[in-house]
């Protein structure tokens, strides 16, 4: 990769680095305006094995959730080097990455690629019931925030066909999307974001949210629900991959939205507003390096969780309660 390409995105120029470890492969996907959109695998290559599926920045003005893959990974990989535990657990696990998806967002600290698309509202799915204008995705110019573009850009095509193709190795697939920008605290999301029915899979969620919540009882400062209770919008790539691999007799893919809430670090440093980042990213250091190791064990969860995903999957006895439980806890309030 040319010098001056990495220049261009310091977060880039990070993950090329990285690239040399002996535990990774990568591919690159896609050169978007000369930037390239690159997958990290770590693993466990044969076929079968469950996958913790992991993307940042889907939106460039949130450079964060990138920083804080990136962060994990390196960490990961200066664990595979002495850790026997961990080198044993990629025996039987892998992650497929996708750590920064809109390259050129990324470089201009814009939420929509250099065309103006808003990835988050580029898939085909439309939203039903009541929705926000143009908040839940709008069509009439790429001037305006939340635009839906008229086709399926580059940076999306190529998250669903690796989605495809790693459904097709593996026995289990738990995704995560960082994203930051919504609200005072941290969400975790699941399907809907369309509606506000319960996704098929909502016994699964019940099961994972319990699961975190016992394991980490410290960690409670994620809520953790559907989107949907939050806004409803068009074109959210999630629900789109959620209900196509839901049609297939593929894999189960269970996916997640991380959306970490940044107006708190608005509230605690209100100067910051005039920083171009400043809305959706830690500015001052001591916060971003807090920032960058709060979710750690969120992710190390996941990944634990994705390769014994066997130990906590409901089973046709546990499923009819707890899908009673997600529906009580989640879908009774208007
Ligand atoms: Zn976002």
């Amino acid at each position: 990769m040319p010098a001056d390409t990495a220049c261009r995105l310091p977060e880039l120029e990070q993950l090329e680095r990285l690239l040399e470890h002996r535990a990774l492969n990568h591919e690159v996907l896609q050169y978007i305006d000369g930037l390239p959109l690159y997958k990290i695998e770590v693993g466990q290559q044969g076929p079968d094995i469950p996958v913790l599926f992991l993307v940042g920045g889907i939106h460039g003005n949130e450079a964060i959730g990138s920083q804080i893959l990136l962060a994990w990974l390196e960490h990961l990989l200066a664990r595979l080097t002495w850790d026997s535990g961990l080198q044993a657990l990629f025996e039987r696990v892998r992650i497929v990455m996708l750590p920064l998806v809109n390259v050129t967002g990324l470089e201009h600290s814009t939420r929509a690629n250099a065309e103006g698309i808003d990835l988050m509202r580029n898939s085909p799915m439309r939203a039903r019931g009541l929705r926000l204008w143009p908040l839940a995705g709008q069509t009439v110019s790429p001037k305006l925030p939340w635009y839906r573009g008229s086709t399926l850009t580059l940076e999306n095509q190529a998250i669903i066909k690796v989605m495809q193709h790693t459904r097709q190795t593996a026995n289990f697939v738990l995704a995560m999307d960082l994203h930051s920008g919504f609200g005072t605290h941290d969400r975790l999301w699941f399907p809907y974001a369309a509606h506000r029915q319960p996704p098929a899979h909502l016994a699964e969620a019940v099961a994972l949210c319990d699961l975190f919540n016992g394991s980490y009882p410290l960690h409670d400062f994620y809520t953790i629900e559907p989107q949907s209770l939050s806004y409803t919008t068009h074109g959210d790539l999630w629900d789109h991959l959620y209900d196509t691999a839901r049609m297939d007799k593929g894999p189960l893919l269970l996916p997640f939205t991380l959306e970490i809430g940044s107006w708190l670090w608005l509230r605690k440093n209100p100067r910051q507003i005039f920083n171009r980042l400043g809305l959706f990213h830690p500015v001052l250091p001591h916060r971003l390096r807090r920032v960058l190791r709060r979710h750690w064990s969120l992710l190390e969860f996941l990944l634990r969780a994705t390769a014994d995903h066997k130990h906590w999957i409901p089973t046709p006895e546990t499923r009819p309660a707890l899908n009673r439980l997600g529906i009580q806890r989640w879908y009774t309030k208007d």
